[in-house]
């Protein structure tokens, strides 16, 4: 029997699962730790174990398969899923780590395959929760956060997984020259570019800001404009000059987005007291980051000033973005020429597990074209035949890392 050409063994695998969650109707949906989540992490330990994997279901829910010695090449991506996904989003990166170990054959470097769990942040409203536990990172707040159940991110790992009986796979025990991850790109750059892979430079990390206006409750018939403090007018402003500012921004590696408000008391016959937005920011530079803030602040500050009216700011989360390795950005871009690929380097805009990795281990990402350019949606759509570079570029970086040491 001929033997599976590697882009039709990743198309078995694709199908194998999609049978956990997959609805034609609406989509995949496998969020983290529930029964589709779990079966399917059980189902790669066991396959992984058939393909000589020493593996690891760990307390978190990260499926870690080991094979050789160290110094180790770690590949991997995530499992999970946003409600009514696309196919691709993570998983492409996991089956690409299993074409990784395919090839892998007496390499001057182990290999570490892992499915982090938990990335996306749909249902405990944080990211990237196997890889930060694994970094060391997750923080106690952050096991405490619940879902729209009332459900603990801890207790949900704990029903699914063991998490606080079972161990946690530890970064810092290991001996890694480094961590790849092939993703889909999440934006139509490499569509306007008309290139299959792209160089990934590094990762903005989302900031999540609140910020409360304050003004008056007051008759909405009988107050005369001159009497008013409207919070609900001054949101306004607040929101036009966010968008405003993200236009400007944009190609200096910075977007922004009013994602939410809320009106009290949100009566027809009471103008607004109280307003908050939720803002989110994407910045792919801390110093960015922070004057895009002081200018922010410094406007809701003159407009409210100007309404008699007060402000609040509380920061829901601050991380910093992630450089990722220039060494192994060398390297791809290398391999993407000799592919006889023109070289193309992004930023990703969002967060992936390769950001928390790249805090403590030398990290480096390729991106494969997404042809509709939509993602987090079932239309998520890379062609195959760009599927099929992305995973010999990645191949052949994960044997060059190994062959290097970098
Ligand atoms: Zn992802």
């Amino acid at each position: 029997m001929r033997t599976m050409t590697d882009i039709e063994w990743f198309w078995a695998w694709w199908r194998q699962g999609r049978q956990f969650g997959h609805d034609p109707a609406n989509g995949t949906t496998r969020l983290a730790f529930d029964p589709e989540d779990v079966g399917w992490r059980r189902e790669l330990a066991a396959t992984w174990e058939t393909m000589g994997f020493d593996v690891l279901l760990d307390g978190i829910g990260n499926v870690v398969g080991r094979v050789g010695a160290p110094p180790y090449v770690l590949v991997g991506s995530h499992t999970d899923t946003v409600p009514h996904a696309g196919d691709f989003d993570g998983v492409l990166g996991v089956l690409a780590g299993m074409v990784v170990a395919r090839r892998w054959h007496g390499e001057q470097a182990g290999l570490l395959l892992v499915d982090w769990s938990c990335e996306e942040s749909s249902r405990f409203g944080i990211s990237t929760v196997g890889s930060r536990a694994a970094t060391g990172a997750l923080t106690e707040q952050q096991l405490s956060a619940r879902d729209a159940d009332g459900i603990s991110l801890r207790t949900a790992a704990a029903n699914a997984f063991g998490y606080g009986s079972r161990p946690v796979f530890s970064i810092g025990q290991e001996c890694i020259v480094a961590a790849l991850e092939l993703h889909i790109e999440q934006g139509r750059e490499l569509v306007v570019s008309d290139v299959p892979v792209a160089v990934v430079s590094g990762i903005a990390a989302p900031q999540r800001w609140r910020l409360e206006l304050q003004g008056e409750a007051n008759h909405s018939g009988s107050t005369a404009m001159a009497d008013r403090r409207d919070a609900l007018a001054l949101a306004a402003e607040v929101v036009r000059r966010v968008e405003q500012q993200s236009w400007e921004w944009e190609s200096r590696g910075l977007r922004s987005t009013v994602a939410n408000l809320e009106v009290t008391p949100g009566v027809a016959n009471v103008v607004p007291a109280v307003t908050r937005l939720l803002i989110d920011v994407r910045a792919q530079s801390l110093s960015g980051l922070k004057t895009y803030r002081d200018d922010l602040q410094a406007f809701v500050d003159g407009a409210a000033q100007k309404r008699r009216m007060r402000w609040t700011w509380t920061t829901l989360s601050e991380e910093p973005p992630g450089e990722l390795d220039a060494r192994i950005r060398k390297h791809m871009a290398d391999i993407v020429t000799r592919n006889g690929f023109q070289a193309i380097t992004l930023p990703s805009w969002p967060s992936h597990d390769s950001l928390p990795l790249s805090r403590v281990v030398p990290t480096g990402m390729l991106f494969v074209r997404n042809t509709s350019g939509v993602s987090h949606h079932p239309g998520e759509m890379p062609r195959s035949a760009d599927i099929a570079v992305g995973l010999d570029v990645f191949c052949q970086l994960a044997e060059r890392v190994a062959r290097e040491k970098i």
